[in-house]
């Protein structure tokens, strides 16, 4: 038997995120990467569920070293592709205990997880598998929305405008180390930010960001957060939709990609414990612009967690 010859351009092959290895479990690996194509509660425009393959084929430009964060993260991490997370796009309470299950898997398999949306209420049952691994989690949430509604359809408690509140309500998070960062856009009525703030999240609005400055709201996110096991949840909807326009519910005013990258980096230390990038919808992206974008968020993700192994070692 042949040996096969290792294709060495960005553009053949299987497209696994970053070209790491695909793997079918997760042990052995420091990171797992994963899809979660299910876009079934979306409230306005649908197609999150093409997001992770977008990603993964977007992510093939990354060469790997991080310049800005002066390390390799596929060379200092064990990283693996796990492929999708099973969904049932009918009936997102199964299909959430689908996400859950699969999440524990990996993480039990001593693997920490990356996880690609997907709509914003994938973030509820990735929290639930985190909070049963590290207990009640701190919370940093980019986003244009707060996600913390009690309910966006008459009955139907879970959406993707709603993860958040379960999450309080079900003791994954601590909010008083939730931190919502690029709230902007109108809203139903004044309720809906002071529904967030009155569950106990500190929000920093855009306005806010733009105000104090980059800097600031790094040291707000540290201070509410401190040493906490803190997931990470970064809905692209939070960049301005000029510079990310592949996503269901855009609105306008917000961060640019350089901004983004920035906030990303600064956290930088912290012990994060879980990621994931949701919301990015391909039949809304022309030219990939969004996608591209959220691959290199995702490997900003990487080098945060090879950056701490780093520090540990
Ligand atoms: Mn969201
Ligand atoms: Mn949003």
């Amino acid at each position: 038997m042949t040996t096969p010859v290792f294709a060495a351009q960005p553009y053949s092959g299987i497209a696994s995120f970053g070209r790491v290895p695909i793997a079918r479990s997760a042990e052995g690996y420091d990171v797992s990467i994963v899809g979660v194509p299910y876009d079934g509660s979306v409230s306005y425009r649908s197609g999150a569920r093409f997001g992770p393959r977008a990603i993964r084929e977007q992510s093939l430009l990354l060469w790997g070293y991080n310049n800005a964060q002066k390390i390799a993260p596929f060379k200092v991490l064990k990283v693996a592709d796990l492929g999708d997370l099973d969904v049932i796009p009918p009936d997102i309470v199964a299909t959430h205990h689908e996400i859950e299950q699969g999440a524990s898997r990996i993480l039990t398999a001593g693997s920490m997880l990356i996880s690609l949306g997907g709509d914003h209420s994938v973030s509820l049952p990735l929290l639930r598998a985190h909070a049963k691994k590290h207990g009640p989690l701190a919370l940093i949430h980019f986003d244009a929305h707060p996600d913390t509604w009690d309910s966006e359809y008459p009955g139907q408690r879970y959406s993707h405008g709603t993860p958040f509140r379960r999450a309080i309500e079900e003791s994954l998070i601590d909010p008083s180390a939730y931190v919502q960062i690029g709230i902007r856009g109108p809203t139903n009525g004044p309720e809906d930010y002071l529904d967030a703030i009155g569950l106990g999240a500190r929000m920093i609005t855009f306005d806010e960001f733009r105000q104090i400055g980059l800097e600031n709201v790094l040291h707000e996110i540290r201070r509410r957060v401190g040493s906490r096991p803190a997931y990470v949840t970064l809905d692209i909807d939070a960049v301005d939709p000029a510079f990310a326009p592949g996503t269901g519910t855009p609105e306008v005013g917000g961060f640019s990609s350089y901004e983004m990258l920035q906030l990303v980096r600064g956290l930088t230390g912290m012990n994060l414990v879980g990621f994931d990038l949701v919301e990015v919808a391909p039949p809304f992206d022309p030219a990939n612009i969004t996608a591209i974008l959220a691959a290199n968020l995702v490997f900003e993700f990487l080098s945060l967690i090879a950056l701490r192994k780093a520090i540990e070692a």
